[in-house]
């Protein structure tokens, strides 16, 4: 058995490439300026048209680098996050309005009794339907944020299985060439998806895990 980086379906080596150089020549930064059109409102309180423009940066991955990435990409918790805390601030005013409410109509001596549960339903009824919402908010706020945190706890084991592999872009193989701990078997051909199992597989966030 040859000690090469050749691979192991065809043999040659011209159309091999490491894993970090696909992820480094898979992924492309694109810069770009977008305008945007709309109406305001000017200081004398005529609506004027505003055309302003901004710069972005996109970042794209190819199918293939996509493929054999060593981790999945991070769940974003911006949105959660800012979901769950407009929602908080939402239910919090209505709580607020209802305790000035309250104060407002404090029954005389006689009356007293009955209205306290009418404002309990009435908080009820105006303050949970933002403040369950939010609630969830929060709960997937997190969920993500702990697979994220697995994530990274795993990416060193999965990172060094996956820097010392190669893929074959004439035969579409992925294979380790040298026997690596973790690795079922040097120079065996992998599809992409049977080489990511693996790698996820060692960082603790496989599919079959
Ligand atoms: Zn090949």
């Amino acid at each position: 058995m040859s000690n090469n980086t050749s691979c192991p379906n065809c043999g040659q080596i011209d159309s091999v490439q490491s894993m970090p150089a696909i992820a480094a020549t898979g992924t492309s930064i694109a810069h770009g300026s977008n305008t945007y059109t709309g109406v305001g409102i000017g200081s004398s309180g005529t609506v004027v048209p505003i055309i302003a423009s901004a710069n972005t940066t996109t970042s794209q991955t190819n199918a293939l680098a996509a493929a054999t990435r060593p981790a999945p990409p991070p769940s974003s918790v911006t949105g959660p996050a800012t979901c769950g805390v407009l929602l908080l601030v939402v239910a919090l005013i209505m709580l607020a309005c209802l305790g000035v409410a309250v104060a407002f109509n404090t029954p005389t001596a006689g009356e007293a009794g009955p209205r306290i549960g009418g404002w309990l339903v009435l908080g009820g009824i105006i303050v949970l339907p933002f403040l369950i919402p939010s609630l969830i908010a929060f709960l997937v706020l997190a969920r993500r944020t702990s697979e994220n945190a697995r994530i990274t706890r795993g990416l060193t084991a999965a990172s060094a299985l996956w820097e010392t592999a190669f893929y074959c872009h004439r035969c579409g193989v992925c294979y380790w060439p040298r026997p690596v701990s973790g690795v079922p078997a040097a120079r065996q051909p992998l599809s992409p998806y049977q080489f990511q199992q693996i790698v996820w597989n060692a960082g603790g966030y496989g599919v079959g895990r």
